[in-house]
Order: structure tokens, then sequence, then C-alpha cells
């Protein structure tokens, strides 16, 4: 069977990467394109052939339900996006919404009756490539985007969302919101897209939490002045009193440990003049942990360093742009997935999720699971994005055995 599995995942995976505006280089597959529509067409055919009733919500997000016998309950969902980045992988949403066709392709070919529903659900826009913002199908059906605000965002064409969505035939006032009652659970497999799993050679990573972050915007004034002229002892150089603290940053992360993670990103130098003295240096800073007192803590020390620096003339202002709660994942479902994953002798670690996923909205309106498999050389994001077919079956199976006992499954 895992042979069988093994190859159905890999033509899955071949199918949906022909869908993209970037052929031969990687996936471009943005929401509400003409690729959206042909890898929704595919979807929502697989769905059919595994028994499932499909619809679609005002957003565009897919469902294939497979009804229960309990009437009116609520569903066990299991799935993940199938938008990309321009120029992404094959990986990156296809695998997760992949795997949850098996599951539901199991369940069809062992004839299985379950109490609660099992539904398969492909959501759009998670990357935000189109309309920016990102999670937006997941945003959208839990309530946390309003409508007023889903009918404003436009591409950077100045196309609305409402507008992309009838170009392609999909129907925005189709019901939106889906209420928290219709939800049991909700199973997400993603890859890692890190390197941690690889380097550890575990084929499956549960995740304990998805990690908070912070970004702060440093602003760092001097004075400007020309390049020739001014002797080294007066300047008020902003970007050398940046680097100075830039350089100390990283390791505020490494000492409080626990895999907190900092980053300067970006960075503007002004007046960006070569023979300019910079007055005016703007950067940011974004630390993330699995533990919101790490970030606290990254956060109190980083601002000590700032204001060791604020002297000589030197002006330095923090701003908090974006502060998110790392979220803890569901003991309970963290557990079922172990305890599938030792009876199926396939090895695990725990590991936190770096990055935001469709996982992290669901968790505040039910219990969710998510699991990660390796990505080869910890690439995403990129046409080289890799993960190995087998891993995803292995993710599979955990997951089936997991639905089964979600959705009550009848013996
Ligand atoms: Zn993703």
């Amino acid at each position: 069977m895992k042979e069988l599995l093994k190859e159905q995942i890999t033509q899955h995976i071949e199918e949906l990467s022909k869908y993209t505006a970037t052929l031969g280089n990687g996936t471009t597959r943005l929401s509400y394109s003409q690729e959206d529509l042909k890898a929704r067409n595919y979807l929502k055919g697989q769905m059919e052939a595994s028994g499932l009733t499909v619809r679609e919500d005002g957003f565009g997000n897919i469902f294939g339900k497979l009804e229960g016998t309990i009437e009116g309950a609520p569903s066990v969902l299991l799935g993940s996006h199938f938008d990309s980045v321009p120029n992404g992988g094959d990986y990156d949403g296809p695998a997760g919404v992949v795997a949850a066709l098996e599951v539901a392709h199991l369940f069809q070919k062992e004839g299985l009756k379950p109490k609660y529903p099992l539904e398969v659900v492909a959501l759009v826009e998670e990357e935000g490539s189109r309309f920016g913002g990102g999670l937006m199908g997941s945003r959208g059906m839990t309530g946390l985007l309003s409508e007023e605000e889903f009918k404003g965002l436009q591409d950077k064409d100045g196309v609305s969302t409402v507008e992309a969505m009838k170009e392609i035939g999909l129907d925005p006032t189709l019901p939106k919101r889906r209420e928290p009652g219709t939800i049991k659970s909700f199973l997400e497999l993603h890859i890692e897209q890190g390197p941690i799993l690889e380097e550890k050679n575990i084929p499956i990573g549960v995740v304990e939490a998805i990690v908070g972050l912070t970004q702060y915007q440093v602003t760092v004034t001097g004075q400007a002045g020309h390049a020739g002229t001014t002797p080294m002892d007066r300047r008020t150089d902003a970007l050398l009193a940046a680097s100075k603290i830039i350089s100390r940053l990283p390791e505020l992360a490494t000492e409080e440990g626990n895999g907190t993670v900092l980053t300067v990103g970006r960075m503007n130098v002004y007046p960006n003049g070569a023979n300019v003295i910079p007055d005016k240096v703007v950067f940011t800073v974004d630390i993330r942990s699995g533990k919101e007192e790490h970030v606290q803590n990254v956060i109190k020390n980083m601002e000590r360093t700032l204001e060791e620096h604020n002297d000589n003339g030197i002006e330095i202002e923090a701003e908090q742009m974006l502060y998110i709660q790392p979220k803890a994942l569901n003991q309970g479902i963290r557990s079922l997935l172990k305890e599938m994953s030792s009876e199926l002798d396939t090895p695990y670690c725990s590991i936190n999720s770096g990055a935001g996923h469709d996982a992290m909205v669901f968790s505040d309106v039910t219990d969710v699971g998510m699991l990660f498999i390796p990505s080869k050389a910890g690439l995403s994001h990129c046409p080289e994005e890799w993960s190995d077919a087998r891993h995803i079956a292995q993710a599979v199976q955990i997951f089936y055995e997991a639905a089964k006992k979600l959705t009550e499954v009848q013996s």
C-alpha cells in the first residue's frame, strides 16, 4: 500500500506543478488566476473521485465532504493552501492538500463510515502573493477578515478580489463565514521549510507551537556631513552606530536559546550618497520564538542595547510594528499524532513552526494538529523546493489513523 500511496502522491504533485505561470522556473500560482482555475478543477475532480461532495465558499476555498452518520455534526477538517509565491516550489501548500486528498481516498477505499464528517479543504491566498496580508482564505472563513476588508483588497494592477474571482467563474456571493461550531478539529501537513528534520534524519515533526513574532523598526539619527571635510572625531555617523548595534543583536537570540531567532532583514540609509556621512538609518528587527517569555526577554535586552548606543549625538527610536503571540497547538491532538506515529513505527520529533500557517488561524476557533515533513536542504519558496513523497505518505498514514479516531469511525 505504501508504494501505491507514494505513487499517487507523486502524481498529484506533478499534476499540480503544471499549473504555473512560470513553467520551467518554479511554481507561480496566484489566487484567482488561470493557474488557480486549472489546479482548482483538478482538485475538485480528485475530491469527487474519492466520493466527496464538493462545494466552494465565497472566497473560493474548496471543500470536499464525506458525510458523517450524526446529523449536523461538526467536521474534522484536513488540508492546506494551493496558492504559491512567485517562482516558488511545488510543495508549499500542495503537499498538505494532497495528503488530505489521500486520507479521504483511504476512507473511501476502506468503505469507512465516520460519525463526524471528514472534510478536505484547499485554501486560497495563504501566501498573500496577490492581495497581500496572507492567510486570506482561513482568516476569511473564520471571520477574522470582514466583508469590507475582503472587498477592499486589490492586486498590484488594481484588480479587486471580487473582480478577480468573477474572472475565473467563482461566485463571491456564496456563504463565506464558517461558524466555529461546524469544525471539530483541523489537521494540516506542511513542509518544514527549514533544515532541522533533514539534519536529524527524522521523517515527521509534530508541531508543538507556531512561533510568536514581533517586528520593530529602529531609527538611528545622526548628523550628515561631507565625507571629505569632516574629521573622523567630529562625526555623528548614523550608519556606523547602526552597524555597531546590528552586530550585537544576533547574540541576544543565541543567549536566549530554545530556538529563538532574530533577523535584521531590511535597512535604509539616508541620504544614501557615497560621499555623504549618513544622518539617518532605518532598519527592522524580527524576533521569533515558541515561548512568549523568550520573545519578551530578547525585546528587553534589545532595548538595553539600543539605550547603550543612545549617546554622542546619536538618537535611537524603536517602534514595535507587529506583535503576534505564540500559538501552542492542541495538546490532545499532539499526543494523538505522536501515538499514531509510534504505532506505525514512524520516527518523529517535536518541532516549532517558525512560519505562520493556516493552522495558526484555525487554532483560535478549533483544536488544531500539524505535521511537518523534511524540506531538502531546508529550501522553500524557490524552484528547488523538494520533499520526499515517501514522507508525505508517512504523514498520510498518521493522519488517516488520527482522522479515524477524531471522526469516530464505526467499526
Ligand atoms: Zn505554506
